[in-house]
Parts: structure tokens; sequence; C-alpha cells
């Protein structure tokens, strides 16, 4: 299988599996972490990152039954953003590869807040600092625990 993470590759996604930017995480059980990304448009703040806890990096190479697992956690955590944001709904992408629009090699599903006439693949995110990124988890975080998940 043909890699495209340059030699050797300092990890993002690694970095926050071993505790980096944990003020941004919302979920985390061992084997899957969901986190705010690192960009996050206008309008749908709020964007999740779901990523295996080990390096994978891409949809391919993911062993089966973490795959399911991921899947159940983009669920629990588009509920969850739901409740957060009272959106009118979510879109869930994952991305495989350059002429996927990967760009980071660790593989990961974007659970992304959505509303009515938002426009969100007519504009470009931006780099969100962490303090900013922070808030957002904590409302998150709250929205999982009213549904006892
Ligand atoms: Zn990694």
């Amino acid at each position: 299988m043909q890699h495209h993470a340059p030699s050797p590759y300092l990890c993002p996604f690694c970095a926050i599996a071993a505790g980096a930017e944990s003020d941004a995480v919302v979920f985390n059980d061992g084997k899957a972490i969901g986190v705010l990304g690192l960009h996050q448009k206008v309008g749908n703040e709020g964007h999740i990152l779901v990523m295996p806890v080990g390096h994978f990096e891409n949809l391919y190479e993911l062993p089966s039954e973490l795959t399911g697992h991921l899947f159940l956690v983009t669920q629990l955590l588009a509920r969850g953003i739901k409740r957060a944001f009272g959106t009118d709904g979510i879109t869930v992408l994952q991305n495989n590869e350059p002429a996927g629009d990967q760009d980071v090699w660790h593989a990961h599903i974007h659970v992304i807040p959505r509303f009515t006439g938002d426009q969100f693949h007519a504009r470009q995110g931006a780099f969100m600092p962490l303090a900013e990124r922070a808030k957002l988890a904590t409302t998150i975080r709250a929205a999982l625990q009213s549904a006892g998940t």
C-alpha cells in the first residue's frame, strides 16, 4: 500500500493521542478520540475529527473492528453536536490520499455542524486558537453528558 506521509512524519494526531491539545478533546475511550479540528469555518464552528488512537494512515488500513467502532463514535458525536449547537443537520466526511483531499496522514472522520443555507462548501476554513476550540469542546462535552453518554 502506498503511503503519502513523509518519513519521518511527526503525526499531529498521534500527538493528540499522546495528550496534546487535551482541552480540545471531547471524547476519548482509549480506542478512538474526538477532537475539535484546527480548521473551523465561521458559521460551522464545532467541527469534530474522529480518529483512532493508534496510527493508521487511511481507511484502507484500519482494522475492521476499529472501523466499526469509529463509526459508532461518529454517531455519538453527531448526536452530541446536534444537541450542543441545535444544528439543522450534520455532514460526515472521510478523505483518503491527496486525490481524495486528505492532508493529515492519520485516518480521521469529519463531523460537521450544518445549518440551512450555510454555504459550507463555498467557504474556506481558518485556524482557530486552542482557547476558542476549548470553549466549543466544553459545550460539546456538556451535551454528551446531558444525554447520559
Ligand atoms: Zn498518527
